[in-house]
């Protein structure tokens, strides 16, 4: 960190940074700057008060001014600060050119009157170099401009004054200087406090954001299968809670699963090899996701067992699937020299059960069900599907 004369440097923002600051800080800053232009008004309306205590021989002219003049000008300022589509800078502008006008008005009354008391009361012109740098607050650059404006005004008009003298003028600016000097250095750090704070936060939201990416990222991984990139059983598992969640008992009511396995495996393993059974088993994969509507969800159970399911699925549409998933797969032709039987290709078979989904219990008697069915064309032959019969309805107790 770069300290210069003993002042924090401001640290380096990207233009892009710069401009994110400008944004949140117009958030932060609009009210704040509007309410203590309200305090400044009512301090500045309230000095009238002062001058008639000190001055007695400007009273009217102080009050037409602060009240003619620099009231209306307030409200102006109000309005003009209240229009959220201007940029934060160009509201601090504003605020300072009216500080700066009613720092003008301020120096003129008192350079209208002929009460000696006029050279004490000039000293209060440094309330004006503070206003500009710390009540509004505006950026270090702005605050240097108007902190040059504000002192300017008043040691133009110091000349005007009745009974300045060049003492009169060493004493003022012994007191002015110092706190022109140290409201900027003020200034400078509030700045640096900003900025700084604004690049902690920044820093903060971007490593939330990566760290909501990894874990969408680790929550994908964690229900995706490696091998064919279908979801696992734990993606199963959420398709679930989330058909739960969008359907009602009565909607989920009418579902279909289809359990696939493909025959013969182990053999094509031991003919082929583990390697030419994984690529089998991602083509298989691949064809079962590609002959599926996208909304329908298929899940590699593990080895060489798949499952779909079908929310609001008539079983005409669970079949129709059902072969159209078996022709897909016999129709990738993939050469299985040793499957015992008469194809010599690779090829499925489907256990289909339509029924409830909407419990842990209605889910598992569907799957039992589709794995029975599944078991039953295995044993009449492989290379096809079939359809489980329908869960005989729960008992009814007729009790008088
Ligand atoms: P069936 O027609 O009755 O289903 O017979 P099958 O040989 O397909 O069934 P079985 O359950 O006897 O064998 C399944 C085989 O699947 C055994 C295992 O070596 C293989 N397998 C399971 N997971 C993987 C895997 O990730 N990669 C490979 N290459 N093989 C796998
Ligand atoms: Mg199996
Ligand atoms: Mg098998």
């Amino acid at each position: 960190m770069n300290h210069w004369l003993g002042l924090a440097a401001l640290p380096r923002l990207t233009d892009e940074q710069m401009a994110a600051y400008e944004i949140s800080r117009a958030k932060a800053r609009g009210h704040a700057l509007s309410r203590m232009t309200v305090t400044i008004a009512a301090f500045y309306l309230s000095y009238a008060l002062v001058d008639t205590l000190i001055l007695g021989d400007i009273v009217w002219l102080s009050l037409s001014l602060r009240f003619g003049l620099i009231l209306p000008l307030a409200f102006l300022l109000g309005w003009y600060q209240s229009g959220m589509a201007r940029s934060m800078r160009a509201r601090e502008i504003a605020t300072l050119c009216v500080s700066m006008a009613a720092n003008l008005v301020w120096c003129f009354v008192l350079a209208s009157s002929h009460n000696p008391a006029v050279l004490h009361y000039f000293y209060a012109a440094a309330i004006f170099q503070m206003v500009v740098t710390i009540a509004i607050r505006p950026t270090f650059g702005l605050a240097v401009w108007a902190s040059l404006g504000t002192t300017a005004i008043n040691y133009a008009m110091i000349g005007l004054l009745e009974g300045v003298t060049p003492v009169y003028l060493f004493y003022h600016l012994a007191v002015y200087v110092p706190i022109l000097v140290l409201t900027l250095v003020a200034s400078h750090q509030l700045e640096v406090e900003r900025q700084r704070a604004f690049l902690q936060l920044h820093e903060n939201e971007a490593l939330k954001r990566e760290l909501s990416r990894q874990n969408d990222e680790l929550e994908r991984l964690s229900s995706t299968d490696p091998l064919t990139q279908l979801p696992n059983r734990r993606g199963t598992e959420a398709e679930i809670a989330r058909l739960r969640r969008l359907l009602t008992p009565a909607g989920l009511a009418d579902s279909a699963v289809l359990i696939i396995d493909i025959d013969h495996f182990k053999a094509f393993n031991d003919t082929y090899g583990h390697g030419a059974g994984d690529e089998c088993l991602k083509r298989v994969a691949q064809v079962m996701r590609r002959e599926l509507p996208d909304a329908v969800h298929i899940a590699r159970l593990g080895g060489e067992e798949f499952l779909v399911v079908l929310p609001q699925a008539v079983p005409a549409r669970a079949e129709m699937l059902a072969e159209r998933l078996r022709r897909a797969v016999s129709a990738l032709s993939i050469r299985h020299d040793n499957t015992g039987d008469r194809n010599r290709r690779v090829t499925i078979s489907l256990g289909v059960a339509c029924g409830s989904i909407a419990t842990d219990s209605a889910l598992a008697q569907l799957l039992q069900a589709a794995d029975e069915a599944l078991y039953a064309v295995k044993a009449s032959g492989r290379n096809g599907w079939q359809l489980a019969a329908p869960a005989p309805e729960p008992a009814r107790t007729n009790a008088a």
